[in-house]
């Protein structure tokens, strides 16, 4: 991988980790919103609790893609950049673009059940 690409992976992800950052924020807003309008309606508290257990999913979600963004932002500068981790071949470019925190190419995902 050129200098050049290694450049432009590492402004995919640092916007990646900023969009991300106020995704998670967001969420965090909608699991804990302002008190103050509290409702003693049973049924309407089951569905918040719902939707919180959705937001809480969401959550963390997030936060683990943001931690593989955060490390594979570490890790651009480097040989193990866009390298398999598993067949140490090259990661395709089209996947990176679209997934800059990849460990695992396409083929060593799917062996893996995911
Ligand atoms: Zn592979």
């Amino acid at each position: 991988m050129s200098p050049e690409q290694r450049a432009h992976f590492k402004a995919i992800i640092e916007v990646q980790v900023a969009e991300l950052s106020e995704e998670i924020e967001t969420i965090k807003a909608a699991i804990y919103p302002n008190k103050g309008g509290g409702t003693s309606d049973k049924v309407a508290h089951i569905s918040f609790k719902q939707e919180q257990n959705v937001h809480f999913q969401r959550h963390a979600e997030a936060t683990k893609r943001l931690n593989r963004l955060k490390q594979a932002y570490l890790k651009v500068d480097t040989a193990e950049y866009g390298v398999c981790q598993e067949c140490e071949e090259a990661i395709p470019l089209a996947r990176l673009e679209l997934m800059p925190e990849s460990l695992y190419c396409v083929a060593c995902m799917n062996e893996m059940g995911r």
